[in-house]
């Protein structure tokens, strides 16, 4: 987004609040955040019920009705932060932002949904179940979650708060895809993000392509 228009901006930073089933998302504000990739802002969110809190990073103007690259993104402490081997999120996370700084326009959503919606705490029990040689499903159904309970439908006040209506995404999971086509997003191309496999996230890359649906070359 811009910030050379001062209507827009007023416009932009005024609270607000949009109501989507369940889910009421409040716009915070914006502020810039350079990276080493670029200079990017960071725009804040917070469902309002809960103490759920999201971000968006923004690159160039979005609210141009182009396509807009874009990266939907369900935190994962351990591999966003904490450098760990076990899945590939921090790998795509960066690439995503390497990715959207190189063409100098695009949008990544940075979602708190930890563990694919169980939370950080349950995430370690369910790594503990792994390390006893369950898979990532099997873990988190033998703690009574669902294999994935990722929920996206904050992703359409967000996208809307910057102007979003059409983009090209960054995934491999067609969940994604279709999570935004139903909230009325028209996702005109998918970008798969293929990272590098190690020794200690093969078999959860596979479990992904396997039983979770992932198109990875
Ligand atoms: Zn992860």
């Amino acid at each position: 987004m811009a910030f050379t228009n001062p209507i827009r901006l007023l416009l932009n930073y005024a609270p607000f609040a949009k109501r989507l089933g369940v889910v009421s998302i409040k716009y915070v504000g914006a502020s810039r955040l350079p990276t080493k990739w670029g200079d990017f802002d960071m725009h804040g969110f917070a469902e309002t019920g809960n103490d759920k809190v999201h971000v968006l990073l923004s690159l160039g103007d979005l609210s141009d009705g182009q396509a807009v690259l874009t990266r939907v993104h369900s935190e994962c402490l351990t591999g966003d932060a904490l450098f760990s081997l076990r899945c590939d999120c921090g790998e795509q996370l960066q690439a995503a932002m390497e990715t959207i700084a190189g063409e100098g326009r695009g949008a990544l959503l940075y979602l708190r949904q930890e563990g694919r919606g169980i939370g950080l705490l349950n995430k370690i029990k369910a790594y503990r179940l792994q390390d006893q040689g369950a898979d990532t499903v099997e873990a988190n159904e033998a703690l009574g979650f669902g294999a994935d309970l990722r929920d996206y439908s904050m992703c359409k006040p967000m996208l809307e708060q910057l102007g979003i209506t059409t983009v090209r995404l960054m995934t491999n999971n067609p969940r994604k895809v279709a999570a935004l086509e139903e909230q009325g997003f028209s996702v005109v191309e998918r970008l798969s993000l293929e990272t590098p496999h190690n020794p200690h996230n093969r078999d959860y890359i596979a479990t992904k392509v396997g039983k979770l649906g992932h198109l990875i070359g």
